[in-house]
């Protein structure tokens, strides 16, 4: 197969000089992905053990479900066992006993630590293999750490699955894993397109339940769907598997790119490659054409946040006519990151880590026409007249592959065309 990767710009991001800034941070913590993965491993319970701050955190971001038992809860740590006056483990072993018996459906639960579980040093790797062997092979017990001490909300998503990899069965088979959790309907679409393609067997991670669960092993090749997951990436090395390096999937290019990489290490000729992908190709470069137009000519400005900005940044500029000021990420690792530097022209700064007073100021100076950043920021920078996008809006939200291209678009274009309409009003 030829290569299908779309032309590098003259002078990519990927030597590009990185300001790399520690300070205050304005972010949310990784409690936050238990809100997209709780939906998306159906068999799943995520037992944060952390304070009323964190129950209160979930209960308000999540919504209140009174139609259905909730998937995720808190193991709410009283001030007496902060202050050590009580047994936590044996307080969280009672608590786990009563929710698997209440809750036949459970096979997977995901102990979550948190500030205060930290704070006081709560074992919770001890507390899991305590309660696997109690509960195997019913139900399995993971715990990873979503605490805000982390830098940025999605490292919940990456701590998660990190933790599910070593417990992974062993295989042997050539297969094609996709990593990172996606809508069902799109990942649905992600599938539908590889199995044109003739690549498979796919399995994903996470999967949808335990029971359709997805093995590993040095003949097993992984593409990540998110730009997150540092951890993970590492933890499937580990277990031997080899990561195909690719621009992400998003936006007419960023999908081309990724399919690309996966068809070319499955010997997909370019005819059958062509054929399955031209028409989503042009229902998505149509689609963006059309939602982009606002976008047209206009700056924007990261914040580090969701760490989707360099290759959210590769697609605004590249298809959506939009010069880049500054992109921040939260970290930038070259091995995940480099192939959307190399396709985003040379010119912003690049920066990591943030000082958040130091970056406002770099902003306010360049009043940049579209300002993305956490919710924290977003506020404050309208109320300056600066146009906001909520980072965090991009995760939640269904913006992979060829068939929502057109709405990434539009999310960005969205805060463009209301200030447009609301000083009309104004005029
Ligand atoms: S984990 Fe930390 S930052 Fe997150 S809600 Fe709990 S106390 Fe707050």
């Amino acid at each position: 197969m030829t290569d299908l990767m779309p032309p590098p710009p003259a002078l990519g991001c990927r030597s590009s000089p990185v300001l790399k800034q520690r300070g205050q941070r304005e972010v949310f913590c990784g409690l936050t992905g238990i809100i997209w993965l709780h939906r998306k491993i159906q068999d799943a319970f995520f037992l944060v053990v952390g304070s009323r701050t964190c129950a209160h955190l979930l209960q308000s971001a999540a919504g209140v479900m009174i139609f259905a038992e909730p998937r995720f809860g808190t193991a709410i740590l009283e001030e007496s066992d902060l202050a050590g006056l009580n047994d936590a483990h044996a307080e969280l072993d009672r608590t786990v006993q009563q929710l698997l018996a209440r809750r036949p459906d459970i096979r997977q639960l995901f102990l979550v630590g948190s500030c205060p579980s930290e704070v006081i040093k709560l074992d919770l790797s001890r507390a899991a293999e305590r309660l696997t062997q109690e509960f195997a092979p019913k139900v399995r017990v993971l715990e990873y750490s979503g605490s805000g001490i982390e830098t940025t909300f999605t490292q919940g998503e990456d701590a998660c699955l990190a933790s599910m990899v070593p417990v992974l069965p062993t295989t042997d088979a050539r297969e094609l894993m996709v990593v990172g959790a996606l809508p069902d309907v799109v990942e649905d679409q992600m599938l539908s397109l590889l199995a044109d393609l003739g690549i498979g067997p796919v399995r994903v991670l996470p999967a949808r339940n335990i029971d359709s669960e997805t093995a590993v092993g040095p003949n097993t090749v992984f593409a990540l769907t998110q730009p997150f997951l540092g951890e993970t990436h590492a933890a499937l090395e580990r277990r031997g598997a080899r990561h195909l390096a690719a621009p992400f999937p998003f936006g007419e290019e960023g999908t081309t790119a990724w399919l690309a990489a996966i068809a070319k290490e499955f010997g997909v000729s370019d005819e059958r490659f062509n054929k399955v992908t031209e028409a989503p190709r042009r229902r998505a470069r149509q689609a963006i054409a059309q939602a982009s137009e606002p976008l047209h000519s206009k700056s924007v400005f990261f914040f580090p946040d969701s760490q989707l900005e360099i290759p959210l940044a590769r697609f605004l500029t590249r298809e959506c006519g939009m010069s880049a000021v500054e992109v921040g990420s939260p970290y930038i690792h070259d091995a995940l990151h480099g192939p959307d530097l190399d396709l985003l022209p040379a010119g912003p700064q690049i920066s990591e880590g943030q000082d958040v007073d130091l970056q406002l100021d770099r902003c306010r100076e360049a009043r940049p026409d579209l300002t993305v950043c956490g919710l924290g920021l977003a506020n404050p920078l309208e109320a300056e007249g600066l146009s906001t996008k909520w980072a965090i809006e991009l995760v939640f939200t269904p913006v992979h592959f060829y068939e929502q291209a057109g709405d990434l678009a539009s999310l960005f274009a969205r805060p463009l065309r209301r200030k447009n309409i609301l000083g009309m009003a104004a005029e």
